[in-house]
């Protein structure tokens, strides 16, 4: 079993990104870590767990002590195996020397840094908020700090990418010895700046054939570099691929707590197993704490997507729904109106216990 949490927040949208993620709600970052903990003592069972990942947004704006409470609630509501592969997702302009410490003395033992290009003006053109220097840097700190399993996320065909553009792109992202590389190729999401800009004919993306080519370029220089392709877009040195993915791509059970995902597999006798999915839900009117309970989406549904500048909804923590049947469990919680032990939130304007199921327990 893989758990995966999700951290929909960043400190300002890139142009191309259609995540689920926020920018500018930093200050939601402590309730919602409380009640992403809730949520994972609700789904927690004791089930064995392989690996746990940080996901996101952007989860190294989580404090080391938030990062340590979450592992904390992992390891007392699930079985962590040993040496249970833990992963975080990182943004080399949220990072420093002291942070990467922290988050591995919390028990972080794998960091994926999102570089995406070796260019500067390709960074800035896209709203990332770091410098090439940044990443190198955040990748030599993560050395420092004891990381023995460090990742790369590049993207290839952004505005401007050329192959040489591209096999420099690599070359310098190789020259800090990844011992993992993600190589994605854009995709122009709708309704992102990037698209807006690429319609109006302001940016130009690379045609078929030229993503093509880079993707070969890509292939030919990370298996150079001694790389191994595991998966479509993955490279590893061996030993170092990521165990999360790999489960999740074989079809292994992964719960999802957490605002962005959608749903359980084999999640054991949470839901009978399935998670319906978790709703974006309120806009941002309601964001001043008068939600409305959930409204219903289809099982398996994909990740929400949103708007475009990142502000539209507020990032709650996201419930498990679709009619929990562990009434009378013993972590009931205090806010909730003792017939259910569904998460609900205390500081609801609503005057009954809402949860997080699809329809109201009372
Ligand atoms: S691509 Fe940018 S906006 Fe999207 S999740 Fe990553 S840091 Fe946040």
């Amino acid at each position: 079993m893989e758990v995966y949490l999700h951290i929909p927040f960043c400190r300002s949208k890139c142009a191309y990104c259609a995540l689920h993620s926020f920018a500018g709600r930093e200050r939601l970052i402590a309730p919602y870590v409380a009640a992403l903990q809730q949520e994972i003592r609700c789904v927690g069972a004791g089930q064995r767990v392989d690996t746990v990942y940080f996901g996101g947004g952007t989860p190294s704006l989580l404090a080391p002590a938030q990062v340590g409470a979450l592992l904390e609630t992992c390891a007392a509501a699930f079985s962590l195996a040993d040496g249970a592969e833990i992963t975080m997702e990182a943004h080399p302009a949220t990072v420093d020397a002291a942070y990467l410490r922290d988050v591995r003395a919390a028990g972080v033992n794998r960091l994926s840094f999102g570089v995406e290009s070796g260019h500067d003006d390709t960074l800035r053109r896209m709203g990332r908020t770091h410098t090439v220097a940044q990443a190198q840097q955040a990748v030599a700190w993560a050395r420092a700090a004891g990381f023995d399993n460090v990742g790369v996320d590049l993207i290839y065909g952004l505005p401007g990418d050329t192959r040489a553009r591209w096999r420099s792109t690599l070359a310098r992202a190789l020259a800090w010895s990844p011992d993992h590389v993600s190589a994605y190729a854009l995709a122009v999401e709708p309704g992102t700046p990037l698209a807006r800009r690429v319609a109006a004919g302001q940016e130009r993306v690379g045609d078929g054939d030229l993503m093509a080519a880079l993707y070969a370029l890509a292939g030919a220089a990370l298996a150079e570099a001694g790389l191994q392709q595991y998966e479509l877009s993955n490279w590893a040195r061996p030993g170092k691929a990521c165990r999360h993915n790999v489960s999740v791509w074989r079809g292994g059970g992964v719960l999802w707590p957490g605002r962005g995902r959608a749903r359980v597999r084999g999640g054991g006798p949470l839901c009978g197993g399935r998670r319906p999915g978790n709703v974006p839900g309120p806009d941002a009117r309601r964001a001043a704490g008068r939600a409305r309970p959930l409204a219903r989406r289809g099982r398996g549904a994909p990740p929400q997507r949103a708007r475009d500048d990142g502000r539209g909804d507020v990032p709650r923590p996201a419930p498990h729904g679709g009619g929990c049947r562990r009434a009378g469990s013993r972590r009931a919680l205090a806010a909730g109106c003792g017939r259910c032990s569904a998460q609900s939130w205390r500081n609801s304007s609503r005057s009954a216990c809402w949860s997080s199921t699809a329809t109201r327990c009372a």
